[in-house]
């Protein structure tokens, strides 16, 4: 018999892989145990939103795990997951790209990081609009940073059971991503993700382009 979070896993993980993409197991709040529960049926990539329970977890598990930073990150905090963050999909200020730099230059590595994008109808505090993504990548200060990767962009979705809106949503920031693409590829952009979907949009937004979906409450039930 299988766990019913195996049978999850495994259909999630056809599902995505038939659409081109990864998924990234959102495991914040989750105890280490369930993590490698889902480790040891294959799963690679978990994203966090917090510095100090990444650090924590990554110390406990497996080496080979891809460790991704979904949620808003202080710059002070940058220094503890730069020796070791797969990808940072939540990167909302110049400042913190900075930093980013910064960091990476002392662990002499380039850190992958995506812009975060608001795209919700919602007045959400973190991420760039479109009109200030392309003012960041007009100027001229990206070719100093060779700490950083710029690999794509991140967005989430307003929080609706109106699934005409969630497309409309991911599509836009979809055409965002195709328009960046051709325009900006000169070294340290190269824009090949495209982070958006969860537990409860996810299938919309494989079927627009998503390249990362970030699923959390289904793969490791409810947070309390
Ligand atoms: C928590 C979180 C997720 C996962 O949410 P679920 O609805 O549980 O799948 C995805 N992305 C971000 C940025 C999150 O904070």
């Amino acid at each position: 018999m299988q766990s019913p979070s195996q049978t999850t896993f495994s259909h999630l993980q056809a599902e995505v892989e038939r659409h081109g993409a990864r998924l990234v197991g959102v495991s914040k709040t989750k105890p280490v145990a369930q993590l490698q529960t889902l480790y040891d049926q294959g799963l690679r990539d978990f994203g966090e939103n917090k510095a100090q329970e990444m650090v924590t977890k990554a110390q406990q598990l497996p080496a080979d795990i891809r460790w991704h930073m979904i949620g808003h990150l202080q710059t002070n905090k940058v220094k503890y997951i730069a020796p070791f963050v797969h990808l940072i999909h939540s990167v909302d200020s110049l400042k913190l790209l900075r930093e980013i730099d910064k960091q990476g230059r002392k662990y002499d590595r380039a850190i992958g990081c995506l812009l975060q994008i608001h795209i919700a109808e919602e007045d959400t505090k973190f991420g760039f609009s479109p009109d200030e993504a392309e003012a960041l990548l007009l100027g001229g200060e990206l070719a100093s940073l060779h700490h950083v990767r710029l690999v794509g962009l991140m967005g989430m979705a307003t929080f609706t059971k109106d699934t005409a809106q969630v497309r409309r949503e991911f599509h836009g920031l979809r055409l965002l991503f195709d328009a960046f693409r051709s325009r900006f590829q000169s070294p340290p952009v190269q824009l090949t993700e495209l982070s958006m979907g969860m537990s409860g949009d996810y299938p919309i937004a494989l079927e627009v382009g998503s390249t990362l979906v970030r699923i959390g409450s289904l793969l490791f039930g409810e947070r309390s």
